[in-house]
């Protein structure tokens, strides 16, 4: 008797020792879901689809995209934070994971603890633009124009907490005027009113406003980089433009809840490693003016990192502003 429960105890230590790299070699066997926490068409779901597709071709699984809206990007992140941590439920998100836990005065979780990150996928520069009859002809013009005509204005972002609010704000802040803003679910619905001459401006990034630069249906005054972009070559910096300084970038990670078994981490790190080196996916991204980041950053130890030093740095910034939400 003494020894079958022995034998039995062991056996039961064994299954539980080879659990999770059995759950690991059949993963994923269903669909797993991204979820994107603003609207479909818009810049962070571009780089989210993208990403999937190739994900989807290395692991012979869907990938079903969800956009998850609302609250400056805050639903998807906490829906992100609560779903069960077993691979079939991650998020992509961009720089406003880290703004909004200063943001957001009572969010459900804690950022910094509540997620597995899988590892970076881009860092999309930012446009400043303007709907195409604007006036000014370029930035310096848009700044003297802001002087004077600011308070008419209007600034459409995706809500408090998206990359295009922070842009907002830290352009607000140089130029030291505040502007009217429009919060919208995303910047799919602020590009369609800009382009309709709606609203009067944004900051966006370029997977969303390449396109419409180019076509001339909105104006573009600046990119938000060191240097100009190759395929824009007409587009000057914000900095040498006149703003000295200015710089932001929309970075992007793929994140699953914490809790999650580290066989499945490491094969989603794999698997995002490797959809970065795809062909198909690096054209794509080029295509929007944005590159896929280095190997060594498509891991949970570089996003980890990345999460916390942007998390510290947005605080006092976002801070001096006084700017909140419940
Ligand atoms: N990422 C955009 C922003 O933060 C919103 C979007 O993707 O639609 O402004």
């Amino acid at each position: 008797m003494r020894l079958k429960f022995a034998i039995s105890a062991a056996l039961l230590c064994a299954a539980a020792a080879f659990a999770p790299a059995f759950a690991a070699d059949s993963y994923p066997s269903r669909p797993i879901t991204i979820l994107v926490p603003y609207a479909a068409g818009g810049p962070t779901d571009t780089v989210a689809r993208v990403t999937a597709q190739s994900m989807s071709k290395i692991l012979g699984q869907t990938v079903i995209i969800e956009n998850a809206l609302g609250a400056g990007g805050t639903i998807a992140t906490a829906r992100a934070a609560r779903a069960e941590p077993d691979g079939y439920t991650l998020l992509v998100h961009h720089i406003g994971i880290s703004t909004a836990p200063t943001l957001y005065r009572h969010l459900s979780f804690d950022t910094k603890t509540a997620f597995a990150p899988i590892g970076l996928i881009t860092n999309a520069p930012m446009t400043i633009i303007a709907r195409a009859d604007f006036p000014p002809n370029n930035l310096k013009e848009l700044i003297a124009y802001i002087q004077t005509n600011g308070d008419k204005m209007t600034f459409g972002n995706a809500g408090l907490g998206a990359a295009s609010q922070l842009c907002g704000m830290l352009f607000m802040i140089a130029v030291n005027k505040q502007i009217q803003t429009i919060p919208y679910k995303g910047n799919a619905p602020v590009m369609n009113d800009l382009m309709a001459k709606q609203i009067d401006m944004t900051c966006d990034q370029t997977t969303n406003t390449t396109g419409p630069i180019g076509s001339k249906l909105v104006k573009g005054y600046a990119i938000t980089t060191k240097k100009r972009l190759a395929s824009m070559p007409d587009l000057p910096t914000a900095d040498e433009a006149g703003l000295p300084g200015f710089e932001v970038g929309a970075w992007h990670g793929l994140y699953a809840p914490k809790g999650m078994p580290d066989e499945i981490v490491q094969k989603l790190a794999k698997t995002l490693q490797e959809a970065l080196r795809d062909p198909d996916l690096v054209k794509r991204f080029n295509d929007i003016n944005t590159d896929p980041v280095s190997q060594e950053e498509a891991t949970p130890q570089a996003l980890q990192a990345k999460l916390i030093s942007e998390i510290d740095h947005w605080a006092p910034i976002i801070n001096a502003q006084g700017q909140y939400a419940d």
